[in-house]
C-alpha cells in the first residue's frame, strides 16, 4: 500500500495490469523480449507486469507449459499468446475464489484448494500426472511439472541454470 499525493510517483512505476481490456498479447511481446530476463522474475516484477505474486507466476507457467527458467526473449508467438491466455485465467480464477480481493496471502479464499502446482511438490500433476518439482528461482519457491513445462531453450545446452 502506498500513501502519496501524485499517483503517478508510484503509479508510474507499475507495469501494465493483465486483467485490463488494453493489455494484449502484443504487449506482453514486447515486455518479454526488450527485457530478456528470466521468466519466473520477469512475472514477479512489478515494474514489468503489476499484480502477479508468487503463487500467480507458477499457476500461470504451469498453465502456459512453461519452465520457470526459459529466458523471457526466446519465447516464440505460440508461447507468448499462451502466456498472456495463462496469466489472465490465473487472475480470473484467483479473484473468482477471493471475492474481489487480489490479496498475496489469500487469507479467506479458498484459491489455495486449487491450485495446479503451487505448494503441491511430489503430488501429481493436474494435467499429466507426473510428480510436481519444487525449485529455488531468484530466492522463492517454485513449483512446476517437470513433464508438461519441459526446459527447452536455445541459448543454453544441456541443463538450465541454477538461478534465476
Ligand atoms: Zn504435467
Amino acid at each position: 500500500m502506498f500513501l502519496v499525493t501524485d499517483p503517478e510517483t508510484v503509479l508510474g512505476r507499475l507495469g501494465p495490469e493483465p486483467l485490463s481490456n488494453e493489455f494484449k498479447t502484443r504487449d506482453l511481446q514486447r515486455i518479454l523480449h526488450h527485457r530478456k530476463r528470466i521468466l519466473k522474475p520477469l512475472l514477479l516484477d512489478q515494474a514489468a507486469l503489476a499484480g502477479l505474486g508468487n503463487i500467480y507466476a507458477d499457476e500461470a507457467l504451469h498453465r502456459a507449459k512453461l519452465h520457470p527458467l526459459r529466458r523471457s526473449h526466446t519465447l516464440d508467438s505460440a508461447e507468448v499468446k499462451a502466456l498472456w491466455k495463462g496469466i489472465r485465467a490465473t487472475l480470473r480464477d484467483g479473484l473468482r475464489h477471493n471475492g474481489a480481493s487480489i490479496d498475496w496471502v489469500y487469507r479467506g479464499g479458498d484459491f489455495q484448494n486449487h491450485f495446479r502446482v503451487y505448494g503441491r511438490e511430489g503430488e501429481p500433476c493436474p494435467r499429466c500426472g507426473t510428480a510436481i518439482e519444487r525449485m529455488i528461482v531468484g530466492q522463492r519457491s517454485t513449483y512446476s511439472c517437470p513433464y508438461c513445462q519441459p526446459w527447452k531453450d536455445q541459448s543454453f545446452q544441456g541443463q538450465p541454470p541454477k538461478e534465476g
